[in-house]
């Protein structure tokens, strides 16, 4: 696991890269840009987690850099320390209104610069712990209800073509519940939900909506390939064993209900309702199958 923080010096002066890398690189993975076009590039490719920024550079000054990046959904998060030669009070204000995080003046005082980073750090980290809380699934590690509907509504607006729903359920399982106890049926959703994630298409959104319900949005070429992949989740998840307290093997099942976006479905809701009336006929015709609507 990568331990070190990678930070992005951006300025166009030599010596001052020097400095900074100096100071820098022996704590710290550090990347370098010398004008504001390949900072934007650097940082929208890498995971960068923070962000030196000089003022003054020719073509793209830094206050545009840093507009840019916090304009923009991949970079917004990036906190940027302006490391500047300009000491009036009008600029500093002005970097903190754009987004700025932080800001120092020309000549630092390295230790300080040292401690204004480690602080900037900490926050993100921080702030990154508290994301991941907002949007995932304590007990499953996977996304909650609240982020799955953000990215699938996203989704849905980015491409309804060959988009899929599938509505998932586990079978009578307060059943499960009520006969081995709360905690086996806590590593049933477990297990469940790891065989679905280690099952599903590329790029498939997938998230738990509710105690034993789970939801995933995907595109995939043709009705065929979901069918064969859910199926396949299906026919995975009965063979699944879970050894209860005393002894015995507990054995599960889901039903699945999957619908495809239509020309005319105009909104998620619309495409997650179908794939819910074709989980309900699953349920009603037997159970662990899968229906499509
Ligand atoms: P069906 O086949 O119709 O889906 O029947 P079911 O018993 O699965 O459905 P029902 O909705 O009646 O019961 C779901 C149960 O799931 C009730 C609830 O106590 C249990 N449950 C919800 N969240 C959790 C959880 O996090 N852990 C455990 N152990 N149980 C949960
Ligand atoms: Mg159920
Ligand atoms: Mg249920």
């Amino acid at each position: 696991m990568k331990t070190k923080s990678t930070i992005l010096i951006v300025d166009d002066i030599d010596t001052n890269i020097d400095i900074l890398l100096e100071l820098l690189g022996e704590k710290y993975d550090v990347l370098v840009a010398v004008d504001g076009k390949t900072a934007l590039d650097i940082a929208n490719k890498e995971k960068i987690d923070l962000i030196l920024l000089d003022i003054m550079m020719p073509e793209m000054d830094g206050y545009e850099v840093c507009e840019r990046l916090k304009s923009s959904e991949e970079t917004h998060n990036i906190p940027v320390l302006f490391i500047t030669a300009k000491t009036d009070e009008d600029s500093i204000e002005k970097a903190y209104d754009i987004g700025g995080s932080d800001y120092i003046t020309k000549p630092f005082k390295p230790r300080e610069l040292l401690a204004r980073i480690k602080t900037q750090l900490q926050l993100r980290k921080l702030i990154n712990n508290l994301d991941f809380i907002a949007t995932h699934d304590e007990m499953t590690g996977i996304y909650n209800r609240r982020q799955f509907f953000h990215l699938a509504i996203k989704r849905f607006k980015e491409t309804k073509k060959n988009l899929y729903a599938v509505m998932i359920d586990i079978d009578k399982f307060k059943e499960v519940n009520d006969k081995y106890g709360h905690s086996i049926g806590d590593e049933v959703i477990k297990i469940v939900t790891k065989t679905i994630a280690d099952s599903i298409l590329k790029d498939t959104i997938f998230g738990r909506i509710g105690g034993e319900e789970f939801a995933l949005i995907c595109n995939a070429e043709s009705k065929a390939i979901v069918m064969k992949n859910i199926e396949s989740m299906r026919e995975k998840i009965e063979k699944l064993e879970v050894k209860a307290h005393n002894g015995e093997i507990v054995k599960f099942t889901i039903s699945e209900g999957i619908s495809k976006a239509k020309v005319k479905t105009k909104k998620l809701d619309e495409l997650l309702k179908e794939a819910d009336i074709a989980l309900y006929e699953a349920k009603g015709s037997g159970r662990n199958r899968v229906i499509f609507r």
